[in-house]
């Protein structure tokens, strides 16, 4: 089963979603996107921790 994420269900404003085979694969796009769009979210252990519970199978 793949993961996928998009920024919508985080609350962003942003129309961008990813989906991966594996959550380390799905987490390393997130944080690309994040710092290239979100400068404003802070990734530390507990802003990652939320990233996470917004994954679903797809
Ligand atoms: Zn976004």
């Amino acid at each position: 089963m793949a993961k996928s994420i998009s920024c919508s269900d985080a609350g962003k404003d942003c129309g961008w979603s990813a989906t991966a085979d594996t959550e380390e694969v799905l987490m390393s796009q997130v944080k690309e996107h994040v710092l290239a769009e979100h400068k404003e979210i802070e990734l530390n252990e507990k802003s990652i921790t939320s990233i996470k519970s917004l994954i679903k199978e797809a």
